[in-house]
């Protein structure tokens, strides 16, 4: 199984790599990775994949049983070859920001309101938010949104760390999604922001909520039944 180093430190721009496998020339499975996998509403990372002066682009990345495989550009990667690995670290740091954003809002309104996520992407530009909410209140949600700017300001520290399921999911509030967890999970890595939140969570965050800097609201939709919208944006 790939090692997934983004989730001991996210902030790992590089990496030395060997090709565990390769399927239909362009596949890649590695020995361990930076690179994020899509999922969980996260986009895969892009970057390259360097070995003997040559350069191959990353254009996808995603988990398949388990394993974490990297597509390239064109084939030529062989098994048991030494790679080095780079992230496009602009576009991640940004990612990191925007997920951490959307994690400490849906925190403050779940936990707020009740309200549960049934849906989140993150893009490179805006964060788009699902939740059911029996309340359509446009002014509510505008106030969720700027006390998450309020203790954007504040120094707070953002912690992760492996937790045993039973032991995990005493945590009140700590799953926020509406679907439930897959039975088969031995353990749950909790992404903790100090003194505010416990949460169920396998996505790329900052260190410290200073580095988000602020959000600012783009839309709000009401999407019927008990089914509401909102995206938001990092300001610059
Ligand atoms: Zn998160």
């Amino acid at each position: 199984m790939t090692k997934a180093l983004y989730l001991e430190d996210s902030y790992l721009r590089e990496c030395d790599a060997v090709v565990t496998s390769v399927k239909d020339g362009k596949y890649v499975v590695l020995d361990q990775t930076i690179f994020y996998p899509k999922g969980g509403g996260q986009p895969f990372d892009t970057g390259k994949i360097i070995s003997g002066g040559e350069v191959y682009s990353v254009v996808y990345v995603g988990k398949f049983s388990g394993e974490i495989s990297h597509e390239v550009d064109r084939p030529a990667l062989k098994p048991g070859e030494s790679v080095h690995l780079v992230l496009d670290w602009e576009r991640r740091y940004r990612l990191m920001r925007s997920h951490t954003a959307a994690h400490l809002f849906a925190s403050l309104l779940c936990n707020g309101t009740g309200a549960l996520v049934t849906g989140n992407q993150l893009e490179t530009d805006k964060v788009r938010f699902d939740f059911s909410l029996e309340q359509f209140d446009p002014t509510v949600l505008e106030q969720y949104l700027k006390q998450t700017n309020e203790l954007l300001k504040k120094d707070t520290p953002v912690k992760s760390y492996e937790l045993p399921r039973e032991e995990a999911l005493k945590i009140p509030g700590v799953v926020k999604m509406a679907e439930a967890f897959p039975p088969d999970i031995p353990s749950l890595r909790i992404v903790e922001l100090v003194d505010l939140d416990k949460q169920a969570d396998g996505g790329t965050h900052v260190k410290n909520l200073l580095e988000v800097g602020q959000i600012k609201l783009l839309k709000t939709e009401n999407k019927g039944k008990n089914n509401r919208r909102i995206y938001f944006a990092l300001t610059p």
